[in-house]
């Protein structure tokens, strides 16, 4: 009975795992050519002062513009990036175009407006990724301080020192670093005192029920207090709705970012969002 049931299970996943692993290769060979046929694109999301609805920077989000696929959301390639180390190429021209356009914003609005980027662990850890970050700056003569760089919590369980020094290096040069999803990591929270990051972004998850489960509530408010104690700026991630805001400007989180300022925006469209919000809070 046993046998026949592997037997069978057998036979009827075999032709699955195959498509999978063929999808997987197809995707990963569209992949290495994506950035030669310039199919990437930042599009960027307000982050915004909870108390006066000015802007302090925004986060760049990678899209993929697959002629096949269609629009590719990260959460569907970066993973595979990752594995296969074109994150690395990847992510440098992210860098670069996240500050080129952050020095394009300077021009329009005359003030400095940061730029955040995201960071994963197998592009931190390449030789190559402190050279590439600065050379982005130079490249784009932006401010170190209009730099902030996102990692989460998942390249800290680890514990390496390579880690610890990079995130050092990067602190004395100037560069901001946040802990990006806080909250969803599993890892120990002494991290928060030994490494030198500036800000925390709750993860979205405990955003969205602020106003339905008390205890997500009472953890966004723990969060936001222990951040403060430790010197460090929050922002509250997928902020919807105006209850969802009006709870974080009591709470005194410091900015919010998410659908209720705007969605994520292609270059052009952020670039008309700066020029009638232009209100903006360094
Ligand atoms: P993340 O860094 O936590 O980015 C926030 C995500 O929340 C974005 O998803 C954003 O579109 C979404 N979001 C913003 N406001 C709201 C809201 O009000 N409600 C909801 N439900 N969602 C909201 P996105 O753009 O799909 O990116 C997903 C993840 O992919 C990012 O999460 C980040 O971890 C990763 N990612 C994006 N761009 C890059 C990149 O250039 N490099 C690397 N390594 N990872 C990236
Ligand atoms: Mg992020
Ligand atoms: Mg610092
Ligand atoms: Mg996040």
């Amino acid at each position: 009975q046993a046998k026949h049931q592997g037997k069978s299970s057998y036979a009827h996943f075999t032709p699955e795992l195959s498509e999978i692993s063929h999808e997987r290769l197809q995707m990963e060979s569209r992949m290495r050519r994506a950035l030669e046929l310039q199919e990437f694109e930042l599009y960027f999301q307000p982050i915004v002062d909870t108390a006066t609805g000015k802007l302090r920077a925004a986060e760049a989000l990678l899209r993929w513009n697959n002629p096949v696929m269609g629009l590719v959301m990260p959460d569907r390639f970066i993973p595979l990036a990752e594995e296969t180390g074109l994150i690395v190429p990847i992510g440098e021209w992210v860098l670069e175009q996240a500050c080129l356009a952050a020095t394009g914003w300077k021009a329009i609005t005359g003030q400095d407006i940061g730029i955040s980027v995201n960071v994963s662990p197998r592009q931190f850890r390449d030789p190559g990724f402190t050279k590439a970050v600065m050379r982005a700056l130079s490249n784009n003569e932006l401010a170190p301080k209009r730099l902030e760089l996102e990692i989460t919590e998942r390249l800290l369980l680890d514990n390496s020192i390579e880690t610890a020094e990079i995130l050092r290096e990067m602190d004395s040069a100037g560069i901001r670093l946040s802990v990006d999803d806080f909250g969803t990591g599993y890892s120990a929270l002494s991290y928060l005192k030994s490494y030198p990051f500036d800000t925390l972004k709750i993860d979205k998850s405990f955003v969205q029920d602020v106003m339905k489960e008390s205890e997500d509530a009472t953890l966004v408010r723990a969060i936001i207090n222990m951040a403060h104690s430790l010197g460090l700026t929050v922002v509250a991630e997928g902020v919807e709705d105006e209850q969802q805001t009006h709870f974080l400007q009591q709470e005194g989180c410091d900015f919010a970012q998410g659908y209720f300022y705007s969605r994520p925006l292609p270059a052009g469209e952020f670039t008309e969002w700066l020029r009638t919000n232009h209100r903006i809070s360094i």
